[in-house]
C-alpha cells in the first residue's frame, strides 16, 4: 500500500521550523515578515524539487500542483493545505503540519505514479493566524475579501497590509485578483493539529472534523463618571470597570448554562479610563469573543449577552455601547470529504471519531466554495499557540497517510 515517507515530512518539518525558530523551542513567523518571506522561498525550491509545478497568487497564496500550472474552471483540483505563517512564540505543527504534509502526499503520488483522475494541488495560505486580518489568503482566494477595508487593514502594532506586503514585493489592492475561478476546486480537505486535548484524552489518532465553529467578537464599554476615588461616597460612584467587571463574569455564566455545551467565551481584550489608582473609572471596555459550532445557539447568545449589557449597565447608572467587531458563521464540512476520510482510516487501519473544530481554519472559506473538510491529529496535552506544542512522529505519520488516501479517494 502507498505511504508517506516520515523521514522526508519530518525533514521538512524541521528545516521550515528554523525560519524564525526560537532558541528556546517554537517559532515566530508572521505572515510577510522577512522570515516568513524566506519561508516561502524554501517552500517554492521544495514543491519544484519534488517535480511539482508551483506559483504564487496576487494574496500571497502559495500553491503546488501535480500536472497544472494554475487553477483554471475547466479544470477542477482536489486540494489540500494550510498555513506557514504563526502566532509570535508559536508551535512548529500549527499550519505547517498540513502545508508540509500535504507536499509529501503529493510527492508520494508522484513518485509512485498512483493512479488520480484529477489533478492535486496543496497551498499555503497568506496570513491565516491574522496578524493584518484573519484567514486573509484564502478569503482573498474564495471571493471573501472585503475590498474596502484593504488600505485600512493593520496589525496590532499599527503596521498596515498594504505597507507589510510591499516589503515582501506585493500589492495588496491586488489581493482580490487571487479569487480563484468557479468551480476550480472540486474538493478541499486539510490536515492539521486538533490544538485541544479531546482527541488525546479519548485514545483516537484520527479526528474527522464535522463542523467548524464560528466566531463573533463584540466591543462592549461601559461609560460612567470619573470622581475622586477618596472623597465620592461609594453609593453615588458610577464606576465604568465595574460595570465591565460584572458583565464579564454574567457573560461567562450565561455561555456556559445556554451554549449547549459546545460554546465557548473569552474576554481577552480590557481597557480602564482614565486608568489611574485615585480616579473612579469613567470607562471600562472590554472585547467579548463567543464561539459555537452552531449558528442558532450563537445568535441567541449574542442577543442575551447584549440584553445582559443592557441590564448590568441600568443597575450600576452607567451607559453601554454594545458595538460587533466581527462575526464568521459556523462552517460546516461536506459529507462526502468526511467519509473520504473515514474511509482513509478504514484503509490505513486507523479508528477515528467525529468532532467539531474550536478554532477558525482556511477550510472554513474553502466550505463556501468547494466539498470541505479536515483531519486532525491530536495534540500533546491539548497544547497549541505555545512554543511547546506538538504531536508524536507517528500520529504526523498517522495524519499524512490519512490525508494521502483521503486525497486519492476524492481525486478518484
Ligand atoms: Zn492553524
Amino acid at each position: 500500500m502507498i505511504a508517506v515517507s516520515l523521514e522526508r515530512l519530518r525533514a521538512r518539518l524541521e528545516a521550515l521550523a528554523g525560519f524564525g525558530g526560537l532558541p528556546g523551542g517554537g517559532v515566530t513567523r508572521p505572515c510577510w515578515s522577512p522570515r516568513h518571506e524566506e519561508a516561502r522561498g524554501w517552500l517554492l525550491g521544495e514543491l519544484r524539487a519534488a517535480g511539482l509545478e508551483a506559483w504564487v497568487d496576487p494574496a500571497g497564496n502559495v500553491f503546488g500542483a501535480t500536472g497544472v500550472g494554475a487553477l483554471a474552471a475547466d479544470r477542477p483540483v482536489v486540494l489540500t493545505g494550510s498555513h506557514i505563517d504563526t502566532v509570535p512564540e508559536g508551535g512548529i505543527l500549527d499550519g505547517a503540519l498540513g502545508v508540509v504534509a500535504g507536499l509529501e502526499c503529493l510527492e508520494t503520488v508522484r513518485q509512485a505514479g498512483a493512479a488520480h483522475r484529477l489533478p492535486l494541488a496543496v497551498a499555503a495560505w497568506s496570513d491565516e493566524e491574522g496578524r493584518y486580518g484573519s484567514l486573509f489568503g484564502s478569503r482573498a482566494f474564495t471571493g471573501r475579501l472585503d475590498v474596502e477595508r484593504i488600505p485600512e487593514m493593520a496589525a496590532a502594532d499599527g503596521e498596515r497590509l498594504v505597507d507589510a506586503m510591499a516589503r515582501a514585493g506585493f500589492d495588496a489592492r491586488r489581493a482580490p485578483e487571487a479569487r480563484a475561478p468557479a468551480g476550480a476546486v472540486a474538493a478541499y480537505v486539510e490536515l492539521h493539529i486538533e490544538q485541544g486535548p479531546r482527541l488525546e484524552e479519548a485514545g483516537l489518532p484520527i479526528g474527522v472534523v464535522d463542523s467548524i465553529v464560528g466566531v463573533r467578537r463584540t466591543r462592549v464599554v461601559f461609560t460612567g463618571q470619573a470622581d475622586h476615588a477618596g472623597t465620592t461616597p461609594m453609593d453615588r460612584r458610577r464606576d465604568g470597570f465595574l460595570a465591565a467587571a460584572e458583565y464579564a463574569l454574567r457573560a461567562r455564566d450565561l455561555v456556559v448554562r445556554r451554549g449547549g455545551g459546545r460554546s465557548v467565551t473569552n474576554v481577552g481584550v480590557v481597557s480602564v479610563h482614565p486608568g489611574v489608582s485615585n480616579i473612579v473609572p469613567a470607562r471600562g471596555e472590554l472585547v467579548h469573543e463567543m464561539r459555537s459550532p452552531d449558528a442558532d445557539v450563537l445568535a441567541g447568545l449574542a442577543r442575551e449577552c447584549e440584553a445582559l449589557a443592557r441590564r448590568t449597565a441600568r443597575r450600576r447608572r452607567v451607559a453601554v455601547e454594545v458595538r460587533p467587531l466581527s462575526a464568521t458563521a459556523p462552517a460546516l464540512c461536506a459529507e462526502r470529504v468526511q467519509r473520504a476520510v473515514e474511509a482513509a482510516c478504514v484503509t490505513v487501519g486507523l479508528a477515528s471519531t467525529r468532532l467539531y473544530s474550536a478554532a477558525g481554519h482556511d477550510a472554513q472559506n474553502l466550505a463556501a466554495i468547494a466539498d470541505a473538510g479536515m483531519i486532525f491529529i491530536p495534540s500533546k496535552g491539548g497544547r497549541s499557540h505555545r512554543v511547546d506544542e506538538m504531536s508524536d512522529w507517528e500520529a504526523i505519520e498517522r495524519g499524512a497517510n490519512v490525508l494521502l488516501h483521503t486525497l486519492l479517494a476524492l481525486a478518484a
